[in-house]
């Protein structure tokens, strides 16, 4: 029997909520493939502020960075809106994200067929969609030195080494190889000298991957065809800054925030989040879509457990409710009394796995 150890970090509005059907979720593959899930809770957002007068306590803190697995549920709240500084519930996710080393960030974008009416899109060019977004996360623009604004002038500097650019394409050409086997690297070379390290970088590592086919696409452009023709992509790298943009227009053909997951990996220890934030409009109800987290704990199982069969059971389970047609409310529109609650919708999944 072997252990999944995680520590999750509920937060704030429907963290909890999303959280808990995202464990129950876990606790049925366990007892499906005969693993024990152990769980350290802690506090993190206004919810760990209100209790200690920090959004991210010592002990949540070193809870995270042993590991090996953190899972994060959300952070805000409209009480927190005074609050300035590291004081702020977000204040905590950048912390945590920093003090984690997580240079991956992989965003899943997949047009669910039952739900391929609700994309933004039309429904004949989001059908069929399932590409991951690996956004390079701790270097770039955001992070580049110098910076400044002063005088009427501002700077911020796009720094990349080579260094960084090949442990996030070793990243993707991984992910490509477990996947459909394609690999479409967006940057600017046209325009960057940076863009142009980048590319050569990526290209280098190709023959290593003979199982990958490695395309590149200039950023504008790949901008377009996420709208016009997002069926082609399977793994899509890219810098921070490009990776922040693109992976919000991919997520806009899914049809709810609310299904949306993410991994931050690279470190020792890897960060777990669905996309969403606390949504304090519907928060305590049990509405919330749990769906972005339960892939969430997919990505988790894959990622720091390797427990490939696992995560696709839990894929699998998602897919097969989502077929038989049961919806939470952001979901089934104007008729909110044909949805099911979270619970209902994670007892669901869970007992499709068993
Ligand atoms: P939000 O994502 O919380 O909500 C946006 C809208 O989507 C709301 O109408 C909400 O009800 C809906 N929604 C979100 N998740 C849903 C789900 N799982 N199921 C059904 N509906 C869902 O964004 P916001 O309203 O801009 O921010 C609220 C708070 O969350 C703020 O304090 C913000 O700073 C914080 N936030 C946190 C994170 C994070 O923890 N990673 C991310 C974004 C925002």
């Amino acid at each position: 029997m072997s252990e999944v150890r995680i520590v999750s970090l509920p937060g704030d509005g429907i963290g909890p909520e999303v959280t808990h059907a995202m464990q129950h979720v876990l606790e049925a593959v366990a007892s499906r493939y005969g693993h024990e899930l152990v769980v350290e809770e802690h506090a993190v957002g206004y919810t760990a502020y209100e209790a200690t007068g920090t959004p991210l306590p010592d002990a949540t803190l070193e809870a995270a960075v042993k590991g090996p697995a953190v899972f994060l549920g959300a952070v805000g709240d409209p009480r927190a809106d005074a609050l300035t500084g590291d004081k702020r519930p977000e204040a905590a996710l950048l912390k945590l994200r920093s003090e984690l080393g997580c240079f991956a960030n992989l965003r899943p974008a997949k047009v669910d067929a039952p739900l391929a009416a609700m994309s933004a899109l039309k429904e004949e060019i989001a059908s069929g969609c399932d590409m991951v977004i690996v956004r390079e996360l701790t270097g770039g623009l955001y992070y580049g030195k110098p910076r400044g604004n002063e005088n009427g002038r501002a700077v911020n500097t796009l720094v990349y080494d080579a260094s960084e650019v090949e442990r996030v394409a070793r990243v993707a050409f991984e992910l490509a190889g477990r996947r459909r086997g394609h690999l479409m690297s967006v940057d600017k070379a046209n325009v960057l000298e940076v863009s142009q390290l980048w590319r050569s970088v990526v290209s280098g590592l190709a023959s290593e991957y003979p199982d990958v086919t490695l395309d590149h696409m200039l950023v504008d452009r790949a901008a377009m065809e996420l709208v016009t023709y997002p069926a082609q992509f399977d793994v899509l790298l890219t810098e921070n800054m490009f990776g922040d943009i693109l992976s919000d227009e991919a997520s806009a053909m899914c049809g709810s925030l609310g299904l949306l997951s993410s991994a931050s990996v690279g470190g020792a220890v890897g960060l777990y989040e669905p996309v969403h934030g606390s949504a304090p409009d519907i928060a305590g109800r049990g509405i919330a879509n749990p769906i972005g987290a339960i892939r969430s704990g997919a990505l988790m199982l894959s990622y720091s457990f390797d427990l490939q069969a696992e995560a696709e059971a839990v894929e699998r389970a998602v897919s097969q409710v989502l077929a038989d047609g049961l919806r939470t409310a952001d979901l089934v529109g104007p008729d909110k009394n044909k949805a099911v609650s979270t619970r209902e919708f994670a007892n669901a999944v869970a007992e499709a796995i068993a």
